[in-house]
């Protein structure tokens, strides 16, 4: 049977591009199709890459505050919304550009549109129809908006990329990584933010410090924190939006409310029923650990498949799926364990591997945990002082390392190395065999006891 692509990719995001071009280098013809006008996907135009470039502004904000501590006189400091989303937009833009031209290089054909599955080998787009020996769904996801009266009057993260000026008062709805970003962020650039979760807390996932950090941090750079709110109604009355709960309370006076209850998979227009693909109960692709879905010529890969939803994950799944089946890697998977992760709060967390409780319920009495708890030396100057605490996991008589969490100042840039310890099986020996460098935050990890 002869197709006209060896591999098709459905979505130019993280995944997609990763996966086609890697295949391309192997001398695979692959064809990446996306729906946008520009390529990248999520992360790129309205994800990590615009979330980071808002949260070093943020950053610079608190340098800012902090400056006179450290004898500077600032007279004055305002910040230029709309100029600085000019440039971010253009750094944006560039990265566009930049995926193009890879493609080009590298040989792999680009198609813009909708594409839908026809059949396990074929997928249409724009009316024309293109076959492949594989096909692999790279659709991501959209956020969640929540079925309420008067959901068009709040945006999602999608709008927060968008707005135009800073919003003077914010509502932020949601318990996960992008609510208390974007809380964090606002909040330091100068908006009255308010956080509702529908719990008791938020990042309710995480080790339960982190959340408890955290919410001392917030509070103390002035984020009003809602607990036990579900949103059940928004409303508009003099240009100002209202939102009210299940139990009747109303949070009012807002200029803008920001939906951040996590995504939703792009699976409704992909034809998948049309190729006999399955989805779970959640919506999402499930795969095996080859990111093969139930139909042989099918692989799905990155947020669809409802695992770690990261760029970084979307990117080695793809860049593995390609090495295995054009470069003879046979058994090259992604192992979907010990991924580490930073949540850009501010202070920022890390975090990788098994928190306390579920390391108990694994390991029982086997586990043990070292913490630190500390003013990192930069706050010795400050008048606001923001805390870090770190805590080790650890099992066994040999003391492995299965878990760490921190949070605090650059522990974002603490991690990276340290998961490479973690991952490749590091003990509580190993950590303080290690000589520290100082003075540092990161030393804390190697000297706890
Ligand atoms: P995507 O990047 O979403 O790409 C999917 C592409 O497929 C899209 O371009 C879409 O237009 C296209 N598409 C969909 N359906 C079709 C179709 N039928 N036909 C053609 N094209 C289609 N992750 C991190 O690791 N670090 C971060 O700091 C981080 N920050 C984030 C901040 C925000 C606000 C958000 C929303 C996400 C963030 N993420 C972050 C998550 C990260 O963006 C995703 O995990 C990543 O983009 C997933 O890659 P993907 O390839 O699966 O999908
Ligand atoms: P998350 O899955 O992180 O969090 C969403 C949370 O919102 C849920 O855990 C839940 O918490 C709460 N929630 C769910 N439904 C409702 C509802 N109807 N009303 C109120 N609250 C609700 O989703 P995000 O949208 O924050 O982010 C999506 C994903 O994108 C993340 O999981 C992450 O993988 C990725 N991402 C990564 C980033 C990074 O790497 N730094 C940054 C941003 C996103 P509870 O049950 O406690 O109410």
């Amino acid at each position: 049977m002869s197709y006209d692509y060896d591999l098709i990719a459905i979505g130019g995001g993280s995944g997609g591009i990763a996966l086609s071009n890697r295949a391309a280098s192997y001398g695979a013809r692959c064809l990446i199709i996306e729906k946008d006008v520009k390529m990248g996907g999520t992360c790129v135009n309205r994800g990590c890459v615009p979330k980071k470039a808002m949260w070093y502004a943020a950053d610079m904000a608190h340098s800012l505050r902090d400056a006179p501590a450290y004898g500077y006189d600032i007279k004055s400091a305002s910040f230029n919304w709309s100029e600085f989303v000019a440039k971010r937009e253009k750094y944006i833009s560039n990265i566009n550009n930049f995926y193009v031209s890879s493609f080009e290089k590298n040989g792999v054909d680009t198609a813009y549109g909708l594409a839908k599955l026809v059949d396990m080998h074929t997928v249409e787009v724009n009316g024309k129809r293109y076959s492949a020996e594989r096909i692999a769904l790279a659709p991501g996801g959209s956020p969640t908006v929540p079925d309420i009266p008067g959901n068009e009057l709040a945006i999602t993260s999608d709008g927060f990329f968008e707005l135009q000026s800073l919003p003077d008062k914010v509502l932020v709805l949601g318990a996960g990584y992008i609510a208390v970003e974007l809380a964090g962020m606002l909040q330091a650039l100068g908006s009255d933010v308010t956080l509702a979760v529908r719990k008791t807390g938020f990042l309710r996932e995480f080790e339960t410090m982190l959340a408890e950090n955290l919410t001392t941090a917030m509070r103390e750079d002035g984020v009003n924190l809602c607990t036990e709110f579900t949103a059940t109604k928004i409303e508009k009355h003099n240009d100002k939006l209202s939102v009210i709960s299940e139990s009747g309370q109303s949070l009012e006076g807002f200029d803008e409310v920001i939906f951040a209850i996590g995504r939703t998979p792009a699976t409704s227009e992909l034809g998948l029923n049309e190729a006999g693909v399955e989805v779970n109960s959640r919506g999402y692709i499930p795969v095996d650990k080859f990111q093969q879905t139930n139909v042989p010529s099918v692989f799905a890969l990155g947020d669809v498949t409802g695992q770690a939803e990261l760029t970084p994950v979307a990117i080695a799944a793809g860049r593995r799926m390609a090495d295995r089946i054009y470069n003879n890697q046979h058994d090259r998977h992604l192992n979907y364990e010990n991924i580490a992760t930073v949540i850009f709060s501010h202070p920022p967390i890390g975090t990788i591997g098994l928190t306390e409780s579920q390391a108990r319920e694994q390991y029982g009495d086997q586990v043990k945990t070292y913490e630190a708890d500390f003013n990192p030396m930069y706050m010795a100057f400050t008048d606001h002082k923001v805390r870090t605490a770190m805590k080790l996991v650890v099992v066994g008589a040999e003391e492995k390392v299965v878990g760490c969490h921190m949070i605090g100042l650059a522990v974002d840039e603490m991690l990276q190395g340290f998961a490479v310890a973690i991952n490749m099986g590091a003990t509580k020996k190993d950590f303080d065999d290690t000589v520290a460098i100082h003075p540092t935050s990161s030393e804390e990890l190697v000297t706890m006891r």
